[in-house]
């Protein structure tokens, strides 16, 4: 396998009019979960899969929730692969290392709000919680995914 995107879901395919549109799109009939994730940022992060042909792995804890691949693939994301679910904490960039250490990829980047990535901080695109993945996050995981 190439190309790899770790996946987190909370302030990437979510933001601040996500969690305020919600509660009102909840009570519309509208599943819990997909009321969660905005599909706009999900049509973005479709476009760098579309660009680079890099495969999706979920690092979000959203990973635990039984129906997440079906839920992603609702917005059009192909999850292969998820990180290991462990039981207690662990930063999120050792949590990638233990799927790192299992899996061969010749590249990857990590798209999150947070940055506990520990040795990985050179393939972060940390993005902002508030407005979730921008254009210009897509641009630069583009450039980490191209790069030698
Ligand atoms: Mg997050």
């Amino acid at each position: 396998m190439k190309k790899v995107i770790f996946l987190d879901i909370d302030g990437v395919l979510n933001n601040d009019e996500t969690f305020q549109q919600a509660p009102e799109k909840y009570a519309a009939g509208i599943a819990l979960e997909l009321a969660f994730i905005n599909l706009e940022l999900c049509s973005k992060v479709r476009r760098l899969v579309k660009e680079t042909d890099a495969k999706i792995v979920l690092s979000s804890t959203w990973r635990i929730k039984q129906h997440v691949c079906q839920i992603l693939a609702t917005f059009g994301l192909v999850v292969f692969n998820k990180t290991p679910c462990r039981f207690s904490y662990q930063p999120r960039g050792q949590e990638i290392g233990m799927w790192l250490r299992k899996n061969q990829v010749d590249t990857f980047v990590i798209l999150d709000d947070e940055n506990d990535m520990g040795n990985y901080m050179s393939h972060l695109v940390q993005t902002n919680e508030a407005t979730g993945i921008t254009d210009k996050d897509v641009e630069k995981a583009i450039e980490i995914l191209n790069r030698e």
